[in-house]
Order: structure tokens, then C-alpha cells, then sequence
């Protein structure tokens, strides 16, 4: 067994095991990329809610990724919870200080309980600070709203929201289709210019904490992998269905995304 390249995740522990720093690492190995971490906040959380958010002091977060990106050669690095504002500044900084040019934001902002897992001036120094430096971004239709101001309820209106957060600095803007109704399931990726439309059967389930985590961290890994942009997009989204279908409930709560299945591209790696 070999690994295919080294990933990065920048992004909150979740103590219930289904998203955040945890489901990045699980992402990584699953896909063959070896998975190194900067922890920038600590959740209390388990299947139910967040009990409560510590973020870990902004000197350590960047000491952290000081330590891995002068060591390791990491091909891609993917951000999920920034919770403050001094956070992203200095995920930015680091992001500049070590010139990453394949950085994959989730622009995380509400847990699937309904808690919010970002404050203060956190939406502003996104936009400002870490979308400038971002390859690719990966809004669902709630976080593409802040994003933009804009209200959207259909594909036109995703599309509209793509330029618009494409302006603010991403090669490639992948807005998650989820949250609008409908018996299928839209996703949109507009990157160099261009519109690419996945569309696919709703899989209907509350079971699935952790599938923004698990995309972008997908790819992340393919990207660090080698793997071309199109490609790499696609493929993270065929695992994150995956690993929607696999689901697991461990709690009372929310069940969140699996990562113990096959994938195809994978098939005769060694
Ligand atoms: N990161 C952490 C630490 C979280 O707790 C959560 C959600 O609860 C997320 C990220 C976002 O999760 P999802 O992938 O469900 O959007």
C-alpha cells in the first residue's frame, strides 16, 4: 500500500466523531492521502448539538501549520471551521507565508443541529481574507447566501451566486444543492468560466452530519493526489453520495456520513 499524496486539514474537532477534523481524517485515509492537521477549535458535540466551542488560541493554530507546511509536502490543504475572525486572518497568513496555491474552503457556518459554529466578524474575514486565497470553495445554499446577500431558490439563482462569490478570489465555486426541495438533487461547480451541472436522486435522510466536511475534504485529497480539478470535483462528490449512503447513527441524534465502502477509481490502486 502506498499513499497517493499528503493533505491537509485546517478545521474543528467535532467530539462525535461524524464531521470536522475527524471526518477530514477519514476522508484522507480512505481515499489513500496521508492526512496531516492544524486543530483551530475544539466542539463539544455529540449526535444531539453543540454543548459548547473552544477555539484554540491563534498562535497555536498558526505554530501548527508552520510545523507541517515547512516539513511536509502537502499538495492540498482544505479549511472547514474558522469559527472568529482572528482565526482566518491567520489561517490567511499562513495560506500566504507558505504559498499554497490548492486550498479547498468549506465555508462552514451552522452545525446540522441548527448551531452555529461561526461569530462575530468570521463571515466578513471569509470573504476578505480567505476566499482571495482559495482554489476552490464549496458553499451549500444557506452559507451562499451570507455569502453574497442574495436570496436562492433555484439553479439560475446558484448560478447567479457562483459569479458572484467567484469574483471574490476562488478559481472554482462548488455550491451544494441540498437545501433547495425537490426529488432531485442539484449540485453546480463554475470553475474557468464555465457551468458544470450534477444532478442526481434525492437520498432522503437526516442521517448526514459530515457531508460538507467529507466533500471538501475529497477534494482536498484528490487534488493532493494529483488528480485534475474536474476530475477530482466529480469524484469527491460520487464519495460524499457514497458515504451518505453508508450512513451510521451512533447517537440518539443525527446519524452522520460512513466512510467503509469501495470506490472505483481506487479498485486496482495497490
Ligand atoms: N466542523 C465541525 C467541527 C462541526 O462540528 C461541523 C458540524 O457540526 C461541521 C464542521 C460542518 O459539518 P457538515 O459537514 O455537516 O456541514
Amino acid at each position: 500500500m502506498t499513499y497517493r499524496g499528503i493533505a491537509m486539514t485546517i478545521a474543528g474537532s467535532d467530539s462525535g466523531g461524524g464531521a470536522g477534523i475527524e471526518a477530514d481524517l477519514a476522508t484522507f485515509l480512505h481515499l489513500k492521502v496521508f492526512g496531516t492537521a492544524a486543530l483551530a477549535a475544539v466542539t463539544a458535540q455529540n449526535s444531539l448539538g453543540v454543548h459548547k466551542v473552544f477555539d484554540i488560541p491563534c498562535e497555536m493554530v498558526g505554530a501548527q501549520i508552520k510545523a507541517i507546511l515547512t516539513d511536509f509536502s502537502v499538495g492540498a490543504v482544505k479549511t472547514g471551521m474558522l469559527s472568529r475572525e482572528e482565526t482566518i486572518s491567520e489561517v490567511a497568513e499562513g495560506i500566504k507565508t507558505y504559498r499554497v496555491t490548492k486550498l479547498v474552503v468549506d465555508p462552514v457556518m451552522v452545525a446540522q443541529s441548527g448551531d452555529p459554529l461561526m461569530f462575530g466578524g468570521a463571515v466578513n474575514a471569509m470573504i476578505g481574507e480567505l476566499l482571495p486565497l482559495a482554489f476552490i470553495v464549496t458553499p451549500n445554499i444557506p452559507e451562499a447566501e451570507k455569502l453574497t446577500g442574495m436570496k436562492i431558490t433555484s439553479l439560475d439563482e446558484m448560478k447567479e451566486a457562483a459569479k458572484v462569490i467567484a469574483e471574490l478570489g476562488p478559481k472554482g465555486v462548488f455550491v451544494k444543492g441540498g437545501h433547495l426541495e425537490g426529488e432531485r438533487v442539484t449540485d453546480l461547480f463554475y470553475y474557468e468560466g464555465k457551468f458544470h451541472v450534477f444532478e442526481h436522486e434525492r437520498i432522503h435522510t437526516n442521517d448526514h452530519h459530515g457531508t460538507g466536511c467529507t466533500l471538501s475534504a475529497a477534494i482536498a485529497a484528490e487534488l493532493a493526489a494529483g488528480t485534475d480539478t474536474l476530475e477530482a470535483v466529480k469524484r469527491a462528490k460520487d464519495y460524499t453520495r457514497l458515504a451518505i449512503q453508508h450512513r451510521f447513527k451512533g447517537g440518539k441524534g443525527y446519524g452522520c456520513v460512513g466512510h467503509i465502502f469501495k470506490v472505483d477509481w481506487l479498485e486496482n490502486s495497490d
